[in-house]
């Protein structure tokens, strides 16, 4: 078996600093470790009180009186979080994380202490914690932009808008062609504005002051399906609906986003095919997986991350009307959920929607 000479060296060659001390907390024996660390030398820390390597915080953790001790249960792992400081000789302090162990060697009641500089880790972690918020921060400001911008701009837009049709009324008559054709334009243009206008309305507006409450997603669908009843029947579209779970959601912003799936779905049909739409739901581990399949145009891969960002379209207006928005909404929906969407698809083969929604949301009524 192992001679007292080995277990030495291994005390010795330990990758952490090991401080033993005793039940009053007084250092009996440390390695080779806690004087690269700390910067004192053995004899500088026999016989010190621990607090001299970690001063304040450690004195209620560190089990030092008999009455405190539990053997096994009393192993710990502190100062993960950045919340231990250490000191080194030469007053430099560090994040220190520390694994604590009783060491009950026949009547001795030692505690073993493994500590290592974590500074690295808390201060990356600070560091990313603080660039996360300022994007958040960041974000809100955007859309409070973005509805600010939208709402203000409408105002001179009608009045645009308006003016135009009391020249066409009043003057119509007497303008010539080309006049005429320009009228069109700025009508068009104006109109198309006010659309483009009114859906960045909408998407910063999206979750502002709702609530979280159970929804039948069921119900949804067929709520949905009421309120397209006139284009579902003008494209002989067919539905399969396997059975969906009741879950905690913002309903109104679930609705829209099953809706503007499914009038994709039906939108981006082929020509010489009959839309076919299929949605499922199955429970994975902290959500709900939705999938909205359908068998029309499909998309180039190339292109999965573009269509979700707000206006971009893969289709001239002409060949199919919109405005670019509604995947974008989609996207918010689903991250104020705490989910994910995303497409599988192929060009001409349809197109697969998933999207997750977490099971964590409470409800809030
Ligand atoms: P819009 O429908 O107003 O164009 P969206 O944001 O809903 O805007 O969609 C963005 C683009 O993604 C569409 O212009 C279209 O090119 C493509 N797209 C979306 N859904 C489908 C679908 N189900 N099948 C094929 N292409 C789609």
């Amino acid at each position: 078996m192992y001679t007292k000479e080995t277990y030495q060296a291994i005390f010795e060659t330990a990758p952490d600093a090991l401080i033993i001390s005793n039940d009053s907390g007084e250092i009996v024996d440390i390695n080779e470790q806690v004087q690269t660390l700390f910067g004192y030398t053995k004899q500088e820390l026999l016989g010190q009180p621990i607090q001299k390597l970690i001063p304040e915080s450690f004195n209620s953790i560190y089990p030092s009186s008999e009455s405190n001790r539990d053997g096994a249960s009393d192993r710990k792992l502190i100062g993960s979080n950045g919340d231990i400081v250490a000191r080194k000789k030469n007053g430099n302090i560090f994040f220190a994380e520390i694994n604590i162990s009783p060491l009950d060697v026949k009547e001795f009641k030692l505690t073993s202490a493994a500590i290592r500089d974590v500074s690295y880790k808390i201060l990356t972690n600070q560091r990313l914690n603080k660039t996360l918020n300022t994007v958040k921060a960041k974000n809100k400001e955007l859309e409070q932009f973005a509805y600010i911008a939208s709402h203000d701009l409408q105002e001179p837009l009608r009045t645009v808008m308006s003016f135009v049709e009391l020249f066409k009324e009043e003057f119509g008559e007497h303008v010539n062609e080309d006049a005429g054709k320009y009228l069109l334009f700025i009508s068009q243009a104006t109109k198309r504005m006010s659309d483009l206008l009114k859906s960045l309305l909408d998407y910063s507006r999206l979750g502002g002051s709702n609530k979280a409450v159970p929804v039948d997603c069921n119900e949804i669908i067929s709520n949905i399906q009421s309120d397209l009843a006139t284009t579902i029947d003008e494209t002989n579209t067919t539905f399969c609906i396997k059975p969906l779970p009741s879950i905690v959601a913002y309903a109104t912003e679930l609705r829209v986003l099953f809706q503007n799936l499914i009038t994709n779905a039906i939108k981006f049909r082929k020509k010489d095919d009959t839309p076919h739409i299929k949605i499922l739901a199955t429970q994975e581990s902290g959500c709900w997986k939705f999938s909205v399949e359908d068998n029309g145009i499909g998309i180039d891969p190339r292109y999965k991350d573009r269509i979700f960002v707000i206006f971009q379209r893969l289709h001239g207006r002409n060949a199919y009307e919109g405005t670019g928005i509604g995947l974008a909404h989609c996207k918010k929906i689903v991250e104020l959920h705490g989910g994910n969407i995303w497409l599988e698809s192929e060009l001409d083969k349809g197109s697969n929607f998933y999207f997750t929604i977490s099971e964590e949301l409470r409800d809030e009524q």
